[in-house]
C-alpha cells in the first residue's frame, strides 16, 4: 500500500486516508484530490484540522508548488473538520 508524508505534521500514512493537492505537469494547474488521469507534481496532508492550519498559516502549499493556490481549494481545506 502506497504510504506518503503529510506536509503539516510530516507524519507517514496511507495515501487513502490523505487529501492529495497536485500541480499539473503540463499547465501548472493546481487541482485537489486528482483523477488517475492527471499526471504532476502532488502534496499530501492529513485530514486533520491541526494539519491544515499549519499548512495555510504558514503556507506551504504556496512555498511547495511555487505559486497561489486558487481559493476554492483554500476552502476545501478551510472546511475539513477531521
Ligand atoms: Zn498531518
Amino acid at each position: 500500500m502506497p504510504f506518503r508524508k503529510c506536509i503539516g505534521c510530516a507524519n507517514v500514512k496511507s495515501r487513502a486516508e490523505m487529501i492529495r493537492i497536485m500541480k499539473l505537469y503540463d499547465t501548472g494547474e493546481i487541482i485537489i484530490n486528482p483523477t488517475s488521469r492527471h499526471f504532476g507534481r502532488s502534496s499530501y496532508i492529513c485530514y486533520n484540522i491541526e494539519c491544515i492550519n499549519i499548512i495555510l498559516k504558514k503556507k506551504k502549499l504556496q512555498k511547495i508548488l511555487k505559486r497561489e493556490v486558487p481559493a476554492e481549494i483554500i476552502e476545501y481545506l478551510e472546511k475539513v473538520e477531521q
